[in-house]
């Protein structure tokens, strides 16, 4: 059974996050370590933690794929910046020892006018801070539109951040299918052409999850505006061609559709039949 789910809240806790997802259909799901926007992380509760951790294995859940917040940019010009990223995410290490063995998803971040070269060279910096062999979390890097200065918009901008960090098996990456569409790779057409060039470029080994959205715009666009599921330029073909691929179907699979809960639940039920047939 393919593993799918989207976004929850954590707001009410991580066991509601567990039966929330079993109750639209989905076994794996996403949410934000702490307030997406930036701000100080609640404590988890341990219990609560530990409720959620027999859930996930009575129902057999595929690996979690948390999201640090969007605020977090290791390679900003501003050092107030690039330390609440050492800090956040070093904190979201810990906290994802609550939950072991699972992903953590972010954005790598905008290099602001400073070069691609020195930003990568920023983001590899602070993983290599973070990174320790002791942790069971696998850090994701996402493929983004290659908006502005944002980097990983190029398959080999990650691939020159994951050369550059040490604790190269605690490293991996995210795809997400509107922002690498935005980035110029045409899964519409080629799918198997942009997946060999993945292989190629960065490695399909690395290749941890898949965040499926549609985009409002067309390929190569460097836009990044999300749409629901054959609501936007990659249809819903090109979507279930992602989640029946064979070189990625035992992946994780995020909606970050534009969906509240019944939204999403009506996404995943759709994709579930039309990934059986
Ligand atoms: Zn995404």
């Amino acid at each position: 059974m393919v593993n799918i789910g989207c976004h929850l809240s954590a707001a009410k806790g991580y066991e509601h996050m567990g039966k929330e997802a079993l109750d639209i259909g989905a076994n794996t799901f996403a949410f934000f370590t702490r307030n997406p926007r930036g701000g100080k992380a609640k404590a988890i509760d341990e219990e609560d933690a530990r409720r959620l951790r027999l859930l996930l294995e009575e129902h057999n859940f595929g690996k979690l794929v948390a999201h640090a917040p969007y605020t977090l940019n290791p390679c900003s010009k501003d050092e107030k910046v690039r330390n609440f990223a050492y800090i956040a995410m070093s904190e979201d290490m810990e906290r994802m020892e609550y939950t072991p063995g699972n992903y953590y998803n972010f954005h790598p971040g905008s290099h602001v006018g400073q070069g691609v070269e020195k930003g990568i060279e920023m983001i590899a910096g602070l993983l290599n801070r973070i990174l320790t062999p002791r942790q069971s979390t696998i850090v994701l890097l996402e493929t983004m539109a290659g908006k502005g200065s944002e980097i990983g918009g190029k398959f080999e901008e990650l691939a020159a951040i994951i050369d550059k960090v040490e604790q190269k098996d605690k490293i991996g990456v995210c795809m997400d299918t509107c922002h690498i569409s935005d980035g110029g790779y045409d899964i519409i057409h080629d799918l198997d052409g942009v997946l060999e060039e993945f292989d190629r470029v960065v490695g399909l080994s690395k290749l941890r999850a898949v965040h499926i959205n549609d985009s409002l715009n067309p390929v190569g666009s460097h836009k990044d505006r999300h749409a629901k599921i054959g609501e936007g330029h990659l249809g819903t073909e090109t979507i279930v061609k992602v989640i029946t691929h064979p070189k990625l179907k035992h992946l994780p699979f995020i909606l970050e559709t534009p969906n509240e809960l019944p939204g999403y639940a009506a996404e995943i039920r759709m994709l579930r039949k039309a990934a059986e047939k």
